[in-house]
């Protein structure tokens, strides 16, 4: 059974498309170029964290708008099949949470970067440098 209308479907192609590495891979090269080292996707840590920075005791998740729920023009839900996005990006707010809040029981700092703040080079690596050198 096919779930999706043809609106939606036109959607859900369009942010697919629009899915892809590329913010990370921008926050990555950011840091390199300040000179941070970090890890990739550490399977042992709760939500596999995007970058993580063991010398700070720190994870970056670099999320997309729209599949994390950011409260961004990016970041709006579809019109149609409202019942059906609503719970699965609900879903996934709630494990954004939870991962987040199992990682800083840890002792990890977390921070998220959404995609949409990784469209302004400066204010990226500001944002990047406070959170590492900030305690
Ligand atoms: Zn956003």
């Amino acid at each position: 059974m096919d779930v999706f209308t043809p609106s939606d479907r036109s959607f859900l192609m369009a942010k697919v498309r629009a899915k892809n590495t590329k913010p990370e891979l921008l926050v990555r090269s950011t840091l390199h170029g300040m000179g941070f080292r970090f890890r990739l996707h550490r399977k042992d840590l709760p939500g596999k964290p995007d970058i993580v920075l063991p010398k700070y005791q720190a994870v970056i998740f670099v999320h997309g708008c729209f599949w994390h729920g950011h409260n961004c023009r990016k970041g709006s839900r579809p019109t149609s099949n409202t019942d059906f996005w609503n719970e699965k990006l609900e879903k996934n707010i709630a494990r954004d949470n939870a991962n987040l809040i199992a990682l800083q029981a840890k002792g990890w700092r977390c921070l998220t970067v959404w995609e949409c703040q990784t469209k302004d080079a400066a204010a990226l690596s500001a944002m990047l440098h406070r959170f590492l050198t900030e305690h």
